[in-house]
């Protein structure tokens, strides 16, 4: 979607610090990090957020949810980590494109 910030991010015309990406998938870190790590993990389809999923969405999202615990643990994470997806703007969502927090601290 031509204004969505993430998928400027996806199509590279704006920088981010891209810490993962294959062809669904692409994980960087979050530029106001609430932990000492605080990554984003984003399928490269836009989805608006978790009130667009649909059963057609199924195994994209389990891909995405496979790698971002694949990343936590490669980034640092292995002791635990937390994770959230706001939804929504009831949800506090500022991002219009579905994508899942991982943050936490080193052990
Ligand atoms: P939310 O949509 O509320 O789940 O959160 C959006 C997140 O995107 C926030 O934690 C922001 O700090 C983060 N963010 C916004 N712009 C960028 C960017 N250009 N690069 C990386 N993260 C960003």
């Amino acid at each position: 979607m031509s204004n969505c910030l993430f998928c400027k991010i996806i199509a590279r015309e704006i920088p981010a610090s891209i810490i993962y990406e294959d062809e669904d998938i692409i994980a960087f870190n979050d530029i106001h990090p609430k932990a000492s790590i605080h990554f984003l993990v984003v399928p490269k389809l836009h989805i608006a957020s978790m009130l667009d999923l649909t059963v057609m969405h199924s195994e994209l999202i389990a891909k995405l949810i496979l790698k971002a615990g694949q990343l936590a643990i490669n980034n640092g994470l292995g002791g635990g980590y937390k994770t959230h997806i706001n939804t929504g703007k009831n949800g506090g969502q500022e991002i219009d494109h579905l994508h899942i927090h991982i943050y936490g601290n080193k052990d």
